[in-house]
């Protein structure tokens, strides 16, 4: 018997990112839309910096993470001057001077309290560097009304586009949600629907933003979402493994 050489953590990252590249592809001319339309975000939370650098020297540009300490401490690691850093994680309140302008996309704004946090913090930030910074944020929508989820109402969302529009340093660029578990990607099919409808009425009733982007769609659903109108998709387990679960310890 001979031993196969181990696959390299590269090969398998590659083989992974292809895979889903393709995915993407077929999923896009499956509902007549372009590849090109669709950002993969490679969701690499709880993972090495390791595998953030080969998937960067493997042509990702957008990745994402979910807490401000372990993003801020991977982009002091690594620092592309072409990386771009989407927050896909709820910002507490007290987070918000650390969240602010240091990501590209904030894809987690669930109420006008975690706004206006977030306006404070760029206006400070603008004041102490002397640059007139924006934060692009989307409005993270509970489409299923799960309890679990994070995420204002759909029926909230029309008052707190109005409020939010009030806050000079956010700029809204689109909606984002995140299905149920399921075990059939097709049962969370009218969850992206729903988002979709949503963007388009708020694009109706507010016609001066820029409502360009449905952040929507994960390992076990992308290609759904990206047949509802998914502009981004925020892919973990299928390009980096599945993610160790760290068990609390138990309390005495
Ligand atoms: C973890 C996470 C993802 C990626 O999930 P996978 O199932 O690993 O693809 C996407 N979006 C959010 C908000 C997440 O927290």
């Amino acid at each position: 018997m001979i031993n196969q050489p181990p696959i390299s953590q590269e090969a398998l990252i590659a083989e992974n990112i292809a895979h889903v590249r393709t995915t993407i592809a077929e999923a896009a001319r499956r509902a007549g839309r372009s590849p090109e339309e669709i950002t993969l975000v490679a969701v690499s939370k709880t993972k090495p910096l390791e595998f953030i650098k080969i998937a960067y020297n493997l042509g990702m540009r957008d990745f994402g993470e979910n807490r401000i300490q372990e993003a801020l401490e991977k982009q002091a690691a690594f620092c592309p001057a072409d990386l771009r850093w989407h927050m896909i994680g709820h910002v507490q309140t007290n987070k918000a001077n650390k969240a602010a302008a240091s990501f590209a996309y904030i894809h987690s704004i669930d109420s006008f309290h975690a706004a206006e946090a977030l306006q404070r913090a760029v206006e400070k930030k603008s004041q102490a560097t002397g640059e007139s910074l924006r934060q692009a944020v989307f409005l993270q929508v509970n489409i299923s009304g799960e309890a679990s989820k994070e995420g204002m109402s759909a029926a909230d969302a029309p008052g707190i586009v109005r409020q939010i529009l009030s806050l000079p340093q956010l700029e809204v660029c689109g909606l984002m949600t995140v299905a149920p578990l399921v075990e059939d990607a097709e049962q969370v099919r009218p969850v992206f629907r729903a988002l979709r409808e949503l963007r388009d009425e708020l694009r109706q009733q507010f016609p001066a933003v820029n409502w360009e982007h449905l952040s929507m769609g994960m390992t076990d659903d992308y290609p759904v979402a990206i047949e509802e109108g998914a502009t981004i998709v925020r892919v973990g387990r299928a390009i980096f493994g599945e993610r160790i679960q760290v068990k609390q310890p138990l309390a005495c």
